[in-house]
């Protein structure tokens, strides 16, 4: 499908960073270009207590951003003080704030790939902040790395969290089976569908349709190969911001391509993935709170 004739159709990315840096300080040009495809909703996930500030100054100032503030695996290391009461109290503020959509808990969870990063220290920071959650009924954006184990059990240990999205998992039939004893929605990135991401790819053959919706995990570096198809041909690398080292950076307008990618990979016509995805977004937000 090429550039002009595909668009989103009503579509939200459910997950993204747009409080990155690299994006500067004026986001118009990324929701533009996201709603000229169908984007319409953007979920901004803080990763510590550092981005809190900013991530509701863009759910402020920009229509329908939808924040979420917590601490990410990968920054457990570097909190310190005392973040627990500041998360509390972002959280309270933004819920009680005029002209915010709701507030949820994200990005947080467990990531035992990466080396260095204490197992222990992250599971107590990750159920600190799932108490604060299931206190307040709040979703939950889970990032969840070779920690199926333990990230099933926690599903069902916060019975309150009234949904969550876990963000670009990996996971077996037997796994997804499990996980969806709980409220759960699987959300996919460019990553997770790019050729080269197999047990990525089956993850988002395997899960069920009702459950699916698409995330740009903005600004994760777009699959270096697009997705086997010339880079001109996908919009989503037509665009968009460059990291440091030439890449392109994954923004709210990709979630068109992993769209379509999804529609392939599951043989399933594009407009009524289309159509599954709003379904799905519906009952998703359904479960934010409003005031
Ligand atoms: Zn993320």
């Amino acid at each position: 499908m090429g550039f002009a004739e595909s668009t989103g159709a009503g579509i939200s990315d459910v997950h993204s960073h747009l409080q990155d840096g690299r994006f500067g300080d004026d986001l118009t040009v990324y929701f533009e270009r996201a709603r000229a495809r169908g984007v319409r909703r953007f979920v901004c996930c803080g990763t510590s207590p550092a981005d809190w500030k900013k991530t509701a100054e863009i759910a402020k100032k920009y229509p329908n951003v939808f924040p979420t503030f917590g601490v990410h695996p990968w920054n457990v290391g570097r909190i310190d003080g005392d973040w627990e009461t500041a998360l509390k109290i972002m959280l309270d503020a933004t819920l009680s704030a005029d002209g915010v959509s709701g507030a949820a808990l994200g990005e947080v969870g467990l990531d035992f790939a990466v080396r260095n990063l204490d197992a222990a220290a992250q599971e107590t920071v990750l159920r600190t902040q799932l108490e604060i959650a299931n206190e307040r009924k709040l979703p939950v954006v889970l990032h969840s790395v070779r920690a199926n184990d333990l990230t099933l059990k926690i599903l069902r240990d916060y019975s309150k969290v009234p949904v969550w999205l876990l963000h670009s998992w990996t996971a077996t039939e037997a796994e997804i089976e499990r996980a969806l004893a709980s409220n759960v929605f699987f959300s996919f990135s460019p990553r997770c569908v790019a050729p080269n991401a197999v047990r990525a790819r089956e993850t988002v053959a395997k899960v069920p349709r009702d459950r699916i919706l698409v995330e740009s995990d903005a600004p994760t570096p777009l699959p270096p190969n697009g997705y086997g198809k010339p880079l001109s041909q996908i919009a989503s690398f037509a665009v968009e911001a460059r990291d440091s080292d030439g890449a392109l950076l994954s923004a709210p307008a990709s979630v068109v391509g992993v769209a379509e990618e999804i529609a392939a990979i599951r043989k399933t016509p594009i407009d009524e993935l289309y159509r599954q995805i709003a379904l799905n977004e519906k009952r998703f937000f359904q479960c934010w709170p409003t005031r």
